[in-house]
């Protein structure tokens, strides 16, 4: 039975499709390659011997994607397609509405049609908003503050009226956190376009000599040294996470929301220590003022996810650092 990957070719994509893949599962993968590359098709094969099957297509159109459900025998869903940059979604919110959210109802009406009940979605963390307590359990209040924030909550909301509306689907909303990392062999990794927002490409950017040093976002947090806390998160646990979720849908009807995330934060700083450490490579660092609309520190409640799926992080810090330097020190240019 195919499990159809929207999103395929992205960066947690990709490593989902290699641990599907190498766990025999059968998947069927889709991307329109606005932000990511062929090449990962060739990375995921060199990795598990496999050659994925690929289809390039866009959410937006929905014909498309009736056509891709009516000759494949999909099974299931894990959908990762989306835009997830929260700045550019402030300055342009409709643009994110269209993707994440038309996008997502497009995928969510065909699989109705077409009576395909089983999805798995990449939701975040960012859905909770300031947080009221720490951790964030599942049932902390939602209040996203951005508009993409927005859009995974409205995703979210529409998968749970779907499944109280028929009881034949089954659908879990995965809520990362931080996702980091790169898949061991230094063969797949996150390759974002232009400068990264994010820190730990940031830093592998400064570590490869692309850019000339971090800029650390506030220092006068109330957190152990000042600077901001997030529960990292291997992108290869991650990945794993999915596959678990893939076999509760098999067992289970109806909706949940689940964290997944390491359940403890490090600061930016604890960070870059881990990565100079570990890789024996200086990173360096000046203070800037606070990035606005940042949050000083935030991490997972991960308990349910041990409890639904038997899943729990395998992996470290230290492993985290060691895999995204793998991959950018072996691939400084990315994917190009
Ligand atoms: P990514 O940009 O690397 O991957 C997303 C993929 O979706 C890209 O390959 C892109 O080309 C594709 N895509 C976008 N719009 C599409 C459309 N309309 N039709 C078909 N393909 C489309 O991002 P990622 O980091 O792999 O994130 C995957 C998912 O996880 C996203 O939904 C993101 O919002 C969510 N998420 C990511 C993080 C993170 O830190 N990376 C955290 C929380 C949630
Ligand atoms: N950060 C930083 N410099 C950067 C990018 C991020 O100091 O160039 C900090 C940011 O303020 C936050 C943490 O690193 O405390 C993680 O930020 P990221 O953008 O990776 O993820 P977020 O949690 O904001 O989604």
């Amino acid at each position: 039975m195919t499990i159809l990957v929207t999103g395929a070719t992205g960066f947690i994509g990709s490593h989902f499709c290699v641990q599907a893949l190498q766990q025999g599962l059968d998947v069927l993968l889709l991307d329109n390659l606005e932000n990511s590359s062929l090449k990962v098709l060739d990375a995921i094969e060199q990795v598990t011997g496999v050659k994925p099957n690929f289809i390039e297509a866009d959410l937006r159109d929905k014909s498309q994607l009736t056509q891709i459900f009516s000759v494949n025998k999909i099974d299931s869903v894990v959908h990762f397609a989306g835009y997830k940059a929260v700045g550019e979604s402030a300055t342009n919110p409709l643009m994110y509405y269209r993707n994440n959210v038309a996008g997502s109802i497009n995928l969510l009406e065909v699989m109705k049609e077409q009576a395909v009940h089983k999805l798995v979605f990449s939701s975040s963390a960012t859905v909770y908003g300031e947080p009221v307590f720490n951790p964030y359990t599942e049932e902390h209040r939602k209040l996203p503050f951005n508009p993409y924030g927005q859009t995974k909550s409205m995703m979210e909301d529409m998968m749970a009226d779907l499944c109280k509306s028929d009881s034949q689907f089954s659908m879990v909303a995965l809520r990362y956190f931080n996702p980091i990392g790169a898949h061991p062999s230094g063969k797949l990794g996150e390759d974002p376009k232009g400068i990264p927002n994010n820190l730990m490409p940031y830093i592998t950017k400064v570590a490869v000599g692309e850019l000339a040093e971090l800029g650390v976002f506030g220092d006068d947090y109330d957190t152990v040294d000042g600077t901001g806390v997030r529960d990292y998160i291997h992108v290869m646990d991650l990945a794993e996470g999915h596959v678990k979720a893939i076999e509760y849908l098999n067992n289970h009807k109806g909706y949940e929301a689940i964290n997944l995330g390491a359940g403890h934060g490090y600061s930016v700083l604890q960070l870059v220590k881990a990565f100079e450490d570990v890789n024996q490579v200086k990173i360096p660092y000046v203070i800037k003022p606070r990035r606005e609309g940042d949050l000083a520190a935030y991490w997972a409640d991960a308990t349910k996810a041990e409890k639904l799926l038997g899943w729990t992080t395998q992996l470290t810090i230290n492993d985290m650092v060691r895999d995204s330097w793998a991959w950018q020190s072996r691939n400084p240019k990315g994917y190009n």
